[in-house]
């Protein structure tokens, strides 16, 4: 469907919302209830207060958390360095920890958060993202529970944005000429 704004449904507000569903069913079947969310803003935060309240009714109670990670892309830095903008509030030494991030892309900034979190003292760090782009991995890193693997396009809505524009849509489209 084409919105006639330049934006293409490529995932739609069921599709992802019963997706979100299984994703709570296979984390709680793999990782200790007493887990800490750890939630990379900004644009995971839709997916996050649908994903703890999909766990809710697994019978997971999280704890929940924030870190604010900037990534410079390919182009920009070529380093492609990535900076804490905003870091946890609570400690999660010898925590359970589930990182939550939208969309896997160079893989920099989950490893990063990754790391992050061991060099915190977690217990044990697991990774889940709604998207993944296959292929464009710089940085090795295997997330344990993907949403849905998408072809390499921009995608906006659902907590993603494009130039701070798009977040607030129920659904993930595809934004034209990217
Ligand atoms: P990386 O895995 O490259 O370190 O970082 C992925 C981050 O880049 C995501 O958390 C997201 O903020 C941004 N990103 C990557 N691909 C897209 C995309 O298609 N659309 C939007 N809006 N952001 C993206
Ligand atoms: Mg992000």
């Amino acid at each position: 469907m084409n919105l006639g704004s330049g934006i293409t449904v490529l995932l739609s507000e069921q599709e992802i919302a019963e997706r979100v569903d299984a994703l709570a069913q296979e984390i709680s079947s793999v990782m200790e209830p007493d887990m800490v969310c750890v939630s990379l803003l900004r644009g995971s935060f839709v997916f996050t207060a649908d994903l703890i309240r999909a766990l809710s009714r697994c019978m997971v109670m999280p704890r929940v958390d924030f870190m604010m990670m900037s990534s410079y892309g390919e182009g920009v830095v070529s380093s492609g360095v990535v900076q804490v903008l905003h870091d946890l509030q609570e400690p999660v030494e010898g925590r359970n920890v589930l990182l939550i991030d939208d969309i896997l892309e160079s893989g920099r900034t989950l490893a990063l958060a990754h790391e992050l979190m061991l060099a915190k003292g977690a217990l044990d760090v697991k990774a889940a993202v709604l998207l993944e782009k296959p292929g464009k991995l710089v940085e090795e890193y295997t997330p344990d529970f993907v949403g849905f693997s998408i072809p390499d396009h921009f995608v906006v809505g659902y907590g993603l944005d494009y130039a701070g524009k798009y977040r607030e849509l129920p659904f993930i489209g595809v934004m034209e000429g990217f």
